[in-house]
């Protein structure tokens, strides 16, 4: 994982969720700290947050993509920030860096070398409905020696040795050989996943005649933008119906599932507009052929 990252440290973990905690614990994150999550992610990333005891902040997207907004409350008020790179779609961390925002980069969706990232802490899923999986497990990696000494102590559940300052417990997080045994695999199998993957969207431009839709770097989804008008949720339960599994955006709404107060035009804009059609490296053109067939009947 760290020559896959371009990382010098990584450290493997039962989930996602773990690789988030463990990376909030490392950046001290404590009890009442409170950190900047998107509206739209997983709910797992508000649980992670809640499990350190700190307090997740939900906020809107930005209008233009839906990632987290550039205009954050000031750093001197929230300092730390998780920031997924949803459906494969990349955020330039850099200027929250430079502007004093100390960033956990959350990869569950866009597994890639991190060349392009200035994140100090980046975390990976491997559970099923991920790019590379490996049944469930996550990865937490960075280049600061300190930040990886303070994930070893967190990690070692078994040491009898009292814990360290600002790191009030363990963590126990394994992954099994067997799983090791897939990753390698997984990583090796890699470029040819994402060949695929990009010939299936490809696929999918021409049989819709190069429609509106998002260009995520990773080809995690393949998301449409909807004409004003149609609403991708009865779309895709149209498509959900006649046996294509079809995604109104292709996540939850933090704001919905935990019923947090507030105004999220820009996500629920999102959630209206995006269409996300099935895209798997195992598709085939019979299977490409039927998700077509399907969208122009629910479309006529
Ligand atoms: C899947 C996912 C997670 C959680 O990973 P698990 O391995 O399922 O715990 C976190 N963040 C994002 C953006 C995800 O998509």
């Amino acid at each position: 994982m760290a020559d896959f990252s371009g990382r010098m440290y990584a450290h493997l973990v039962g989930s996602g969720f773990q690789a988030l905690q463990c990376a909030l614990l490392a950046s001290g994150v404590q009890a009442g700290v409170p950190v900047i999550v998107p509206t739209v992610t997983c709910p797992s990333v508000f649980h992670a947050v809640k499990s350190v005891g700190a307090e997740p902040v939900v906020l809107d997207v930005a209008a233009d993509i839906p990632l987290l907004a550039a205009d954050l409350p000031s750093p001197d008020r929230i300092r730390h920030v998780i920031v997924p790179h949803m459906f494969g779609l990349v955020r330039d961390l850099a200027p929250l860096i430079d502007s004093g925002y100390r960033v956990i980069e959350d990869c569950a969706q866009a597994q890639r070398p991190l060349c392009d990232s200035a994140a100090q802490l980046s975390v990976f899923s491997f559970s099923p409905t991920k790019l590379q999986t490996i049944g469930y497990a996550g990865a937490v990696v960075t280049d600061d020696p300190v930040l990886h000494a303070r994930m070893q102590h967190l990690l070692e559940a078994d040491e009898a040795v009292q814990c360290i300052e600002g790191l009030p417990f363990r963590l126990h997080a394994p992954v099994s050989d067997f799983q090791c045994a897939m990753l390698n695999e997984q990583l090796r199998r890699y470029p040819q996943t994402l060949r695929l993957r990009h010939k299936w969207m490809e696929r999918y431009d021409q049989l819709l005649g190069e429609p509106d839709r998002m260009h995520p770097v990773v080809p995690f989804r393949y998301q449409l933008i909807l004409e004003p008008g149609r609403d991708s949720r009865a779309f895709a339960s149209a498509m959900r119906e006649r046996g294509v599994m079809a995604w109104p955006l292709g996540s939850s709404l933090l704001h919905e599932v935990f019923n947090i107060p507030g105004e999220y035009p820009n996500a629920e804009r999102w959630r209206h507009q995006l269409l996300s059609l099935p895209l798997h490296e195992g598709l085939d053109e019979r299977q490409l052929q039927r998700v077509f067939s399907c969208y122009q009947e629910v479309s006529a």
